[in-house]
């Protein structure tokens, strides 16, 4: 195991001190708040990414470039504001990523399976739909003449996402494929439909997801000797060509590869759908990088399309499959997709500005994630614990789940992985409790934030506060008075506060 090992300047009191003082200067300037109006939002959400699966990140992202690893920053640490957010759903201790979607996105707390609709509305039941839908930031945006986009990982009718711009009772319904007779001929509508038809025209659409647009047994453009991939809709529709029809006298453009994807000039498109896989796209560890864009990519290019509208704009990025690998107990392809999500979160850091672009990085919930050890300074994020358990004598590593597919017995007893190869991409941690799916965690997630009044983000809340900050930030939604009042910055004091000060000197001179 050898000894712990750390760099040499860290033994001298002065190398902390300075970096706390540094450290200290950069957060004095806070005191001056940024009260700008933001013309821009952006959420980053990583789903499932709890502050242990963000801290093992931030280890992993070091360790890539060469280092140890625990002092390395990631994109998210930079941000200036932070705070806490209660995800219960309304019933639900530990909740899911449809009714923490509708918290965090229409600004109301909802049930697990839910999306779009209020806590009235109950699970599967389409009759408790009608009357009890609630809309999103994203349609406030739409609303104010905003572009807006989503981009995630996962399908693009998945539960994140899908708390954008549907209204369903239950997550599930991916297309009608998937949804009951009764609740059909009761009038619900399936979720991919909502892409298309409750908010006209969302200006940026990428991720996974196409089989749930296409008839049912279409062979699908990528795939079309594999019938799992065909298409699902009873109705016969096909909602891309649908879509292209509809989009036809703009410069609208469907791509479902990454060449495709990269050749477009974002100056010369207004509106994109681009579906790159029939259900969820790959892990990073997994993708193909000739066919398949990263999430960075991805973000990229939907900012620069975006952008060109001169009311703003706002994004939805969903690092959808930080929560996948977990519920596999597959913890390397969970952190190497925070890591991922970080990057984008660099790169619209670069083509944004503070000035004017609220940005908001979050989680919808944790996991029962875990690591720990008395590991050395700079272990391997993947590796052992220096120690042997002191009660069955065997190794174990850093990373451990409460439960999910990890847990193994052998002969009687915990499995001896002193042979096994738990660096490898799709090792399943040991787990205490055996569950086929590793579940979700119940503690609060960090919120990061900078931008216009990020620092109204702060302290310990609940997780639909956050649309309400970003919309207030924006001028958008419910609450847009204080935006009437004074042109330009959304505080207002700083407006009144001068015009006193210079009735005070008229009335000095005078
Ligand atoms: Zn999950």
């Amino acid at each position: 195991m050898g000894k712990p090992r750390f760099p040499e300047q860290e033994k001298d009191p002065n190398f902390w001190n300075r970096w706390a003082q540094q450290t200290l200067n950069n957060a004095v300037t806070l005191q001056n708040l940024n009260k700008n109006k933001a013309k821009n939002l952006i959420l980053f959400l990583g789903d499932g990414m709890g502050v242990p699966t963000v801290t093992a990140a931030r280890i992993l992202k070091g360790q890539l470039s060469g280092h140890s690893g625990e002092e390395t920053q990631l994109e998210m640490d930079k941000f200036p504001f932070v705070s806490l957010a209660k995800t219960y759903n309304t019933n639900a201790q530990v909740p899911d990523s449809a009714g923490t979607a509708t918290a965090y996105l229409c600004g109301v707390k909802a049930n697990e399976g839910t999306v779009g609709v209020s806590a009235a509305a109950v699970r599967s039941q389409c009759n408790t739909t009608k009357g009890n839908e609630v809309t999103s930031i994203l349609r406030w945006a739409k609303d104010a003449k905003k572009s807006v986009g989503i981009v995630t990982t996962t399908r693009v009718n998945h539960a994140t996402p899908s708390a954008a711009y549907a209204h369903c009772v239950d997550r599930e319904w991916y297309s009608d494929n998937e949804m009951p007779a009764d609740a059909l001929q009761s009038g619900c509508k399936d979720i991919a439909r909502q892409l298309f038809e409750n908010i006209p025209n969302i200006d940026v659409i990428m991720g996974g997801g196409r089989k749930y647009m296409y008839p049912k047994n279409m062979p699908d453009v990528e795939y079309p000797t594999q019938s799992k991939h065909n298409g699902t809709r009873k109705d016969g529709r096909n909602l891309v060509e649908e879509w292209s029809n509809k989009m036809k006298n703009e410069r609208a453009h469907y791509v479902w590869n990454k060449k495709q994807l990269l050749s477009l000039n974002p100056n010369n498109v207004d509106y994109l759908l681009g579906l790159f896989e029939p259900v969820e796209m790959s892990y990073e560890l997994e993708r193909n990088t000739d066919t398949d864009p990263s999430l960075t990519e991805m973000v990229d290019v939907a900012i620069n399309i975006l952008k060109k509208n001169p009311s703003g704009f706002y994004l939805l990025v969903e690092g959808g499959r930080i929560d996948h690998g977990h519920h596999e107990g597959k913890a390397k392809q969970a952190l190497h997709e925070a890591v991922e999500m970080d990057r984008a979160i660099g790169r619209a850091g670069l083509l944004t500005s503070t000035h004017d672009t609220l940005s908001v990085v979050t989680a919808d919930h944790s996991h029962v994630f875990s690591f720990g050890g008395y590991t050395h300074r700079g272990n391997t994020i993947f590796g052992l614990s220096p120690m042997l358990s002191d009660v069955d004598q065997k190794p174990f590593t850093a990373i451990l789940y409460g439960n999910g597919p990890g847990y193994k017995i052998v002969n009687g007893g915990r499995e001896n992985i002193s042979t096994t190869k738990y660096e490898e991409n799709n090792y399943q941690a040991q787990a205490a409790v055996p569950l086929s799916l590793e579940t979700h965690g119940g503690e609060d997630v960090a919120v990061f934030a900078k931008g216009p009044l990020a620092h109204l983000l702060h302290g310990v809340h609940e997780q639909n506060y956050i649309p309400h900050v970003m919309a207030y930030a924006a001028c958008i939604g419910q609450n847009k008075e204080h935006c009437y009042l004074n042109g330009g910055s959304v505080g207002l004091q700083p407006l009144f506060s001068s015009i006193a000060t210079i009735l005070m000197v008229t009335w000095l001179l005078c």
